[in-house]
């Protein structure tokens, strides 16, 4: 589940309700890449598979998106709250079999932002990454960078997400509204403010705050929508700035697994939740309060095994 919360509590309705998803593959149709069975990793919207950001792998950024229900004549089918989906084989990305179905869930949208990030902004070992915002992107941020061997100072005010970023490897989590959070990050930076940083925070007010807390020459990246950036700021530190919505599976397929099996324990730790789809209401209703990480939900129903795993994750928080 991402965010369809928000539409659910504001009332707004929709039947493409759902963008990322894992699941096998019950018709192939004229694919030469898979076949019915295979396990696959579902890549968000319906990019046209032509344009110059598809043809470079980009495709969430196509802007000739396709209308598979126009297409294929269907009335449903483009939403993953469902049993069965629609999709374009080049949106999809075979699961290797060592890869367990929920944590390869989670390299859609709670590991692939901050993958990019990541990648764009060519974080190594040894660096410090910002991350603002602990929702499931920034946590799955924290994940990122900590599986790489960056050091994370994370800005986080919700008491369960606090802890949630500690559990998954930030070294401090800041309270972002503090007056003294330039001399906070400063203190922890040597003086000079961190290396990198990551908004997820969608708070209008974050993106110059952040901007403040990278040192000279850093390197900001937004998986945001909202805000504004003073240009005059930007030029006088010399950031490099990315804009960063989704992953490149065709690029970094390869890469993007290995991430999944190197923080397995701490993908176990950021899937908080899990629901059947019947109880898809109270799901929502979690997410709404903040008190989650990531959350699954099994058009069939949460395995047993599954069942019981969550709650001993529970108490371990
Ligand atoms: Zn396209
Ligand atoms: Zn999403």
């Amino acid at each position: 589940m991402c965010t369809e919360w928000q539409g659910w509590r504001a009332g707004t309705h929709s039947c493409e309700l759902g963008h990322e998803a894992v699941g096998l593959v019950v018709d192939a149709a004229q694919s030469t890449r898979l076949k019915a069975g295979d396990r696959v990793i579902v890549m968000p919207h319906a990019g046209c598979g032509a344009c110059p950001a598809c043809e470079a792998g980009e495709h969430i950024h196509c802007t000739q998106q396709r209308d598979l229900l126009a297409e294929t004549g269907s009335s449903s089918g483009i939403g993953t709250y469902s049993d069965y989906l629609l999709k374009p084989d080049y949106l999809l990305h075979k699961v290797p079999d060592d890869i367990e179905t929920d944590h390869a869930a989670m390299a859609v949208c709670a590991l692939g932002p901050s993958f990019t990030a990541m990648e764009r902004m060519g974080v190594v070992a040894g660096e410090t990454v910002l991350v603002s915002g602990c929702g499931a992107v920034g946590l799955g941020a924290v994940i990122n960078a900590s599986t790489i061997g960056a050091r994370v100072i994370a800005l986080e005010l919700h008491p369960y997400r606090v802890e949630l970023a500690r559990a998954l490897g930030a070294e401090h989590v800041l309270d972002p509204r503090a007056p003294d959070l330039l001399e906070q990050v400063e203190a922890l930076t040597g003086g000079y403010g961190a290396d990198a940083g990551i908004e997820t925070s969608n708070n209008p007010l974050a993106p110059p705050r952040v901007l403040e807390l990278l040192r000279a020459r850093g390197r900001l990246s937004f998986v945001t929508w909202s805000g504004e950036l003073p240009v005059k700021r930007i030029t006088g530190k010399g950031l490099d700035i990315h804009g960063c919505w989704h992953w490149n599976h065709d690029r970094f397929g390869d890469a993007m697994m290995q991430r999944v099996r190197d923080a397995r324990p701490l993908l176990d730790r950021l899937t908080t939740h899990r629901f059947g789809l019947d109880d898809v209401e109270k799901a929502f209703a979690l997410q709404e309060t903040g008190a989650c990480g990531k959350v699954l939900l099994y058009p069939a129903g949460v395995p047993e095994d599954k069942r019981q795993r969550h709650s001993a994750l529970e108490e371990a928080l």
